[in-house]
C-alpha cells in the first residue's frame, strides 16, 4: 500500500560509524562506455551514497530502526546484590564457623527494600530477585533446607561458597558504561536494554522513503484477468515484501506504461519525494525501454549501466540532487529473477549503508556439486542450502530456465556468487552466499 512521505529533509553528509568500502572512486571516463564488474558497481554505489538524517522516536515505535546514539547504563546492573534463588540469605562466615542452623529474622521479597541481618548467625528468607542484606554474602536454595519453627537447617552435603546464589551489584555493567553503539538495528534484545535504562525515546536513522516503480504495457494488476498476451505484475510485490522484511517499510508503489512522456512525468514527480527509487523493467535495449532516456532527461546523473553479471546485466544506477538533497536511483531489469537478485546484491546493502548499519559479514557456502560457467561474467546462482552435522553449509545449484523463471527460484534460499575470473567451480569450494529476504 502507498505510504505518504514527510516533506523534504536534508541528507546528512557524514556518518562515521559505517565501515563501507573506502576505495578511491573510479573515474567516470573509465566506466561510462563499458560493461563494469560487479565489484566496480558495488564500489561506485558505496561511494555515491550519503547517510539519511536522524530523528527521535518513541521506544514503542523503534522496532527495526537503526540506532544513532550511544546508550549508556544509567545505574549499575544489577543495582544491588540480588538473590538468584528462593531460599535463605546468610553470612558465609557463619558456615565457616560450623553453623548449619539459622534463626529466620525476616523475609526479603523482590521489590521490597533491603533488610539487614539481626545477628551474625541469623538469616532472612529471600526470594529470587530480592536484595541481599548488607551483611549477607551467600544464598542457600530452599531445596537444600529444612525449615521448621522459624529455623532453617542446611541439609548435610550442600555445596556452598561465599557468593553462592548471589548476582553481585554491577557485575553486568557499571553506571555510565556504553551498552549499545550507533549503527545497530534495534531488535528485541537491544530494545530490552533501552527499556532497562529508561530510554523511552531513541535517536534513530529516518526510514528511507522508497518508491517502487514497475514499467510495462504487458503488466496487469494481481486481481485482473490477463488477456493471452498479458501477465500479472509480481515484481513490485516481491520488492515491497523483501524491503519490508529487511526493515524498510516506507514505500510507495507506481506503475507506468511503456510511454516516454508518461515515464518522464512520473519519474520527475517521484524524484523529489524519495530517498531511493527502485525501477523495474524498461531499462534494456528494447524499442520501448524508455527509462534510460527518461531518467537522463529528468536530470538523474547516471553513474553506470551494464554490469558483467548474470542475471541483471542492464542494471542502471544514478543519483539526483535537489536543494542539496540527494536521492538514488536503481533501475533493475524487469525479469523477476534479475530484479530480485539485483535488489539483494545492490539495493538492500545500499539501504543498510544510508541507514548507518555496518556492512554485513559475508556469508559463505560450499558448492555441493561441480559447476561450469564459461562466460567471463559473475554468475549469481540460486541454490538450495543444507547445513550438515559438521556445521558446514552446502549450496546445491538449482537450474532455472531463464531469468524469468521465478517459480524455480522460489524453492531456493538464496544465491551464491561465482566470480568472473573462473569458469570451473569445484564441489567443496566455498563461495559468497546471500540469503533471500523472507
Ligand atoms: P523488461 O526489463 O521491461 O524488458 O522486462 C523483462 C521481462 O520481465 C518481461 O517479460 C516482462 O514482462 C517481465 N516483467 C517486467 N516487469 C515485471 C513485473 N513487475 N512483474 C512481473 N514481470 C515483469
Ligand atoms: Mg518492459
Amino acid at each position: 500500500m502507498a505510504i505518504e512521505h514527510a516533506s523534504q529533509r536534508p541528507i546528512e553528509k557524514a556518518f562515521p560509524q559505517t565501515n563501507h568500502p573506502v576505495l578511491p572512486p573510479i573515474p567516470a571516463s573509465l566506466i561510462n562506455h563499458r560493461v563494469i564488474t560487479v565489484e566496480e558497481a558495488e564500489q561506485l554505489i558505496a561511494h555515491s551514497l550519503e547517510s539519511l538524517p536522524s530523528e527521535t522516536v518513541s521506544i514503542e515505535d523503534a522496532r527495526g530502526r537503526v540506532l544513532r546514539e550511544t546508550l549508556r547504563a544509567d545505574r549499575n546492573a544489577p543495582p544491588f546484590n540480588r538473590s538468584t534463588f528462593d531460599g535463605i540469605a546468610l553470612s558465609y562466615a557463619a558456615i565457616e564457623q560450623g553453623h548449619s542452623e539459622f534463626p529466620i529474622t525476616g523475609t526479603a521479597f523482590a521489590g521490597s527494600p533491603k533488610l539487614s541481618l539481626d545477628a551474625p548467625n541469623a538469616c532472612v528468607e529471600i526470594m529470587t530477585g530480592a536484595p541481599l542484606p548488607d551483611q549477607a554474602d551467600c544464598v542457600v536454595k530452599v531445596e537444600d533446607l529444612d525449615i521448621a519453627n522459624g529455623t532453617a537447617r542446611i541439609l548435610e552435603g550442600t555445596p556452598l561458597s561465599r557468593g553462592h546464589g548471589v548476582h553481585p551489584e554491577s557485575s553486568d555493567c557499571q553506571s555510565g558504561q556504553s551498552l549499545l553503539k550507533p549503527g545497530c538495528r534495534l531488535t528485541a534484545k537491544e530494545l530490552s536494554i533501552a527499556a532497562s535504562i529508561g530510554k523511552s525515546e531513541l535517536l534513530v536513522s529516518s526510514l528511507p522513503r522508497i518508491s517502487i516503480v514497475t514499467t510495462g504495457d504487458e503488466l496487469v494488476p494481481v486481481d485482473a484477468q490477463p488477456l493471452s498476451h498479458q501477465i500479472r505484475r509480481s515484481n513490485d510485490l516481491a520488492l515491497n515484501t523483501a524491503l519490508a522484511s529487511a526493515g524498510y517499510t516506507q514505500t510507495r508503489r507506481f506503475h507506468i506504461v511503456d510511454d516516454l512522456k508518461e515515464t518522464e512525468t512520473v519519474v520527475a514527480s517521484i524524484l523529489e519525494q524519495s530517498d531511493i527509487i527502485i525501477l523495474a523493467g524498461g531499462i534494456s535495449k528494447g524499442k520501448r525501454d524508455f527509462l534510460p532516456e527518461a531518467l537522463e532527461s529528468a536530470g538523474v546523473s547516471k553513474s553506470f549501466q551494464w554490469v558483467a553479471q548474470r542475471p541483471g546485466k542492464p542494471l542502471w544506477f544514478g543519483d539526483y540532487t535537489i536543494n542539496d538533497r540527494k536521492s538514488f536511483v536503481f533501475a533493475l531489469p524487469g525479469n523477476p529473477v534479475s530484479c530480485f537478485t539485483c535488489l539483494h546484491r545492490y539495493v538492500l546493502p545500499a539501504l543498510d549503508q544510508i541507514s548507518g548499519l555496518p556492512t554485513q559479514a559475508t556469508q559463505y557456502a560450499k558448492l555441493k556439486s561441480d559447476f561450469q560457467f564459461k562466460p567471463p561474467i559473475t554468475l549469481f546462482l540460486p541454490v538450495l542450502i543444507e547445513h550438515d552435522t559438521d556445521g558446514q553449509t552446502w549450496a546445491e545449484p538449482l537450474p532455472f530456465n531463464t531469468s524469468g523463471d521465478y517459480i524455480s527460484v522460489a524453492r531456493t534460499q538464496g544465491f551464491i556468487e561465482l566470480p568472473q575470473s573462473e569458469s570451473n567451480f569445484a564441489s567443496g569450494t566455498a563461495y559468497k552466499f546471500r540469503p533471500w529476504q523472507s
